[in-house]
């Protein structure tokens, strides 16, 4: 017999603190949808039969966050939404027995710059501190729109040069900046839009500040993508100088709207899930 509900989730390792069950689980009650959103903590040895099960129907749709967006690909059929150039596929849909990923970061964090600060995200010059998987999206999701710059500064510089190399070919200009220079400084107070794409700020992480970050100033967009604590220390500090901020929970909540109109065909009640997302992380 034919299950009715549909079932999605997400897979990572730990997933355990993951929040998208809750958005995703309060957007399908709010829509009358039946539909369950599960976590599977899926050690790396046991990605391929999981991948099996779903394939064979045990699963309808998967989110994918550390450590299996790029592992996951090679199990694929078909690659859309921006998987093949960001080189990560952080959603899959089921179609019988195919598999197809996407990466909606990308349109999630671009939206969630759009939505919020929409007069200043045309601008010119930006700066994105981070070279891990988060920040491929976000400077392709910069590159698309046709930016004057991209700058990016990461503590290991060797991999802000593999990002800035995978961007080849994008149509804007992109330097690397070292982590720690006076270069940096200077990229920090020309800057248009600062992105914090590292894990700096989270409350796991025992580093609280960005090298350079003391000199934001009034007039720059700053984008936190850590969303634990909501307001991150870089987001307080930017604040205080005056600049506009932005959450990392919009760029949560955008990715998730889009992988739940790619697996229902619903349209994903935004504020809703924001509401029920603040309330998670109050009761944390
Ligand atoms: P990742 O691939 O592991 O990359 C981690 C990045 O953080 C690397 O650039 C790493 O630099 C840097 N980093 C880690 N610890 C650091 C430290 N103590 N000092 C300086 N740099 C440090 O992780 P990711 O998937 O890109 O995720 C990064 C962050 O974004 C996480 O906090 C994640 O929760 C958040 N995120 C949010 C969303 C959202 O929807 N809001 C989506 C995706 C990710 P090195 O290269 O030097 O190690």
């Amino acid at each position: 017999m034919k299950r009715k509900t549909m079932v999605l989730g997400v897979i990572g390792h730990p997933v355990s603190h993951s929040l998208s069950p809750v958005m995703h689980s309060a957007a399908a009650k709010s829509l009358g949808l039946d539909l369950t959103y599960d976590t599977y903590d899926v050690p790396p040895d046991e990605l391929e039969d999981l991948m099996d099960r779903f394939r064979n129907g045990d699963m309808d749709g998967l989110n994918v966050t550390v450590p299996h967006k790029v592992a996951v690909m090679e199990y694929m059929n078909e690659l859309m939404d921006n998987a093949e150039k960001v080189g990560a596929v952080n959603t899959i849909c089921r179609k019988g027995d195919k598999l197809i990923g996407a990466n909606t970061d990308v349109y999630g964090f671009i939206t969630s710059v759009e939505k919020n600060a929409g007069e200043i995200a045309a601008r010119g010059r930006i700066l994105v501190y981070g070279a891990g998987g988060a920040a491929r999206a976000v400077c392709h999701a910069f590159a698309d729109r046709n930016v004057e710059r991209l700058l990016i500064a990461n503590r290991t510089r060797h991999k802000a040069e593999a990002l800035a190399d995978s961007l080849t070919g994008v149509g804007c200009a992109i330097d690397v900046l070292d982590y720690e220079s006076n270069n940096l400084v200077d990229s920090v107070r020309s800057a248009d839009i600062i992105v914090n794409t590292t894990s700096v700020g989270m409350e796991s992480v025992s580093e609280k500040f960005l090298p350079g970050s003391e000199n934001i100033h009034q007039g720059q967009l700053v984008v936190d993508i850590v969303y634990r604590p909501l307001e991150t220390p870089l987001l307080r500090q930017a604040k205080r100088a005056g600049a506009m901020t932005l959450d990392g929970l919009w760029m949560l909540i955008h990715q998730g709207a889009r992988s739940f109109t790619l697996w229902t065909g619903a349209e994903f009640p935004v504020e809703l899930a924001r509401v029920s997302l603040l309330k998670a992380l109050n009761e944390d």
